[in-house]
């Protein structure tokens, strides 16, 4: 199952995924590429591939993406071959901005989309200065956008609203486990059971 989440940068995307890979069992990250600078925090290959512009064009114009979009200015994108190892056994969590998800939604049928609010506008100024690694006018921008992108939660299946952080994993949490449930999902294990009574005692 493919588990978008969306929300304004600072909102705490990246502290709530990282939550789900360490509470929940069979959740993969997709990596994403982009052409931002890297921030002293993050690691190559685990938060992000860094590549250069040129780079990131080619993969566009041989079509390695599965969606992209610029953000802030840069360049952020899906690797389509990550999108490849989506099963029935295994979740992807995807960490994309709207854009992303509209292109998504458009061609991944069954794909959750969850969009993350910050509780209100100062603390995401607060979240994203305490962060410590974004400069002001890089800070500011990143705000601007949020202005437009909070105008978007309709378009998302759930809405979780970080505020205190452990109520807010919860909730995530509980999305995915309940859509580990939808039918459709558990066929693969509902049929050894349903064998196992045609089967008798
Ligand atoms: P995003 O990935 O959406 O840009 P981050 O996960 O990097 O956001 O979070 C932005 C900052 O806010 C980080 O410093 C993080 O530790 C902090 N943060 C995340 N969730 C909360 C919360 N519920 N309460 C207070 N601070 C938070
Ligand atoms: P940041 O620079 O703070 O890591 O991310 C900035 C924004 O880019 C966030 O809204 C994040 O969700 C988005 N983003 C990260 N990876 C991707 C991606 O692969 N595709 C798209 N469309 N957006 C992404």
């Amino acid at each position: 199952m493919l588990i978008v989440i969306t929300g304004p940068s600072g909102c705490g995307k990246s502290t709530l995924a990282n939550l789900m890979l360490t509470e929940l069992e069979n959740v993969e990250f997709s990596v994403s590429y982009t052409t931002r600078k890297k921030r002293d925090a993050e690691i190559e290959g685990k938060d992000y591939f860094f590549v250069s512009k040129e780079t990131f064009e080619r993969m566009i114009q041989k079509e390695e993406l599965a969606e992209w979009a610029v953000v802030h200015g840069c360049y952020y994108g899906t690797p389509k071959n990550t999108l490849e190892r989506d099963s029935v056994d295994r979740d992807l969590l995807l960490d994309i901005d709207v854009q992303g998800a509209e292109q998504i939604r458009e061609k991944h049928e069954g794909a959750v989309f969850v969009f993350i609010l910050p509780p209100v506008f100062p603390e995401l100024r607060e979240r994203l200065e305490k962060r410590g690694q974004d400069s002001l006018p890089i800070i500011q921008k990143r705000l601007d956008t949020a202005r437009e992108e909070i105008q978007r939660y309709r378009e998302f299946d759930y809405v979780v609203i970080n505020d205190e952080l452990s109520k807010a994993a919860e909730e995530l949490k509980s999305v995915i486990l309940g859509q580990r449930c939808r039918r459709e999902i558990r066929e693969k294990e509902i049929l050894p059971i349903m064998r196992s009574f045609a089967e008798g005692d």
